[in-house]
């Protein structure tokens, strides 16, 4: 049956694509060895360092993020290596499960999913950690199941404070251009990226930007590795080329997806998110409802993660939400399966989408019999107009 309007795209990712770089991807597919293509290959490259915050070698691979995720391990580590992840929620559990796939010794911090990883829990883990057993600690920035943000620097300086040489690694599938990031000032060794949320684009590239300190470790890492090696990509790159077939059409939208977030700016970017963020939180409460992340600190600009209330379904609440105003809302993801639904408000978003989107949340919750007060989208529409927000660009 049609569908009039548009679909409200409202998943923490994949997100909306702007009609700007479904043109820019609407071309002919190049050559991917011809000069024309080296030109566009180092202008995606030199503008990925400048989306990450970095002046070292940024990787950008034909994957989704579970591929940038398993480079990050096979670049850096040998079989057996111990590493220290932290429970933040489903995508840490699933970046642990597949680091003990890979052979590594995986050891977890448990948490609760109701904040960001704990840096003194990790501090206490590497003291402890005498002879150096740990070869890498790794953290999601904003785990997209749950909301909660991890403070970095706070994760950085628990390896100092320690005195521990093990590499930081930090997945940025969600928070990349749209939470604040900087891989070189926060001393992070290994960022893993994503191409379908903060940049805009559809599904299919990846990323690693990689630290001085972990290209030197990749030189001893014994973990096998081929299609995800630094090393094979370092010539080709060099001057803008790819060891195999590049996804020619989806770097056509990288290249004016960081136009476009260098004429906003990445500082209007990110508190363009955080307002959103706010916004949305404003409303939930309004709604009676409760959100997952617990501290304040820890609150995500990209996505807002919501509980349901007792007894009530969030997929059947999910599915009226779908039926009736065909948006697409997130599901609560492993353990917290049903109980949450998730709210994106990350990338090409604006006041506008975000009254739509709350809109139809607020009716949803009545058409589905969820307890809750209205008012939350007046809430939500009251902040929005108290802090108008103007786009800088970068200079
Ligand atoms: N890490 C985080 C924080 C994610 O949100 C996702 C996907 O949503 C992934 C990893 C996995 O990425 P992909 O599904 O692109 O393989």
């Amino acid at each position: 049956m049609r569908k009039p309007g548009r679909h409200f795209l409202q998943i923490p990712g994949p997100t909306n694509v702007p009609d700007r770089i479904l043109r820019a991807m609407d071309l002919p597919t190049m050559d991917h060895r011809s000069p024309a293509f080296g030109e566009l290959g180092r202008r995606v490259l030199d503008g990925m360092q400048s989306v990450f915050r970095t002046r070292e070698p940024v990787y950008i691979y034909p994957a989704s993020g579970t591929g940038a995720w398993e480079a990050a391990l096979v670049n850096t580590l040998s079989p057996g290596d111990r590493v220290l992840m932290f429970e933040t929620g489903q995508f840490a559990t699933l970046w642990k499960s597949m680091a003990a796939r890979l052979g590594l010794d995986a050891v977890f911090i448990q948490g609760d999913w109701r904040a960001g990883a704990d840096p003194q829990a990790i501090e206490s883990q590497l003291r402890e950690d005498r002879n150096h057993d740990i070869k890498a600690v790794c953290v999601v920035h904003n785990e997209t199941s749950t909301g909660c943000v991890t403070q970095i620097p706070e994760i950085r300086k628990a390896l100092d404070a320690a005195g521990h040489p093990a590499l930081l690694m930090v997945d940025t599938i969600s928070s990349l251009a749209s939470i604040d990031y900087r891989h070189d000032e926060w001393g992070v060794d290994v960022t893993v990226g994503g191409s379908q949320k903060g940049l805009m684009l559809p599904p299919g590239l990846s990323f690693n930007a990689v630290s001085a300190k972990a290209r030197e470790a990749a030189k001893t890492a014994q973990l096998p590795r081929s299609f995800w090696s630094w090393e094979e990509m370092d010539g080709p790159n060099a001057t803008g080329y790819f060891p195999y077939t590049p996804a020619t059409n989806l770097l056509y939208g990288l290249a004016e997806a960081v136009d476009m977030l260098h004429e906003e700016g990445l500082d209007a970017v990110f508190a363009r998110h955080a307002r959103h963020g706010e916004a949305t939180r404003k409303a939930v409460a309004a709604w009676g409802l409760e959100v997952l992340c617990q501290e304040p600190r820890h609150y995500s600009g990209s996505l807002t993660a919501v509980m349901m209330p007792q007894g009530h379904s969030a997929d059947a609440f999910r599915k009226v939400v779908a039926d009736t105003f065909d948006m697409s809302l997130g599901n609560g993801l492993g353990k917290v399966s049903d109980k949450v639904f998730r709210i994106g408000h990350l990338g090409d978003f604006n006041d506008l989408m975000l009254a739509g989107t709350l809109s139809g949340i607020e009716m949803g919750l009545q058409l589905a019999g969820v307890p809750h007060q209205q008012g939350g989208v007046q809430a939500a529409l009251n902040h929005l107009a108290e802090t108008p927000q103007n786009s800088v660009g970068d200079v």
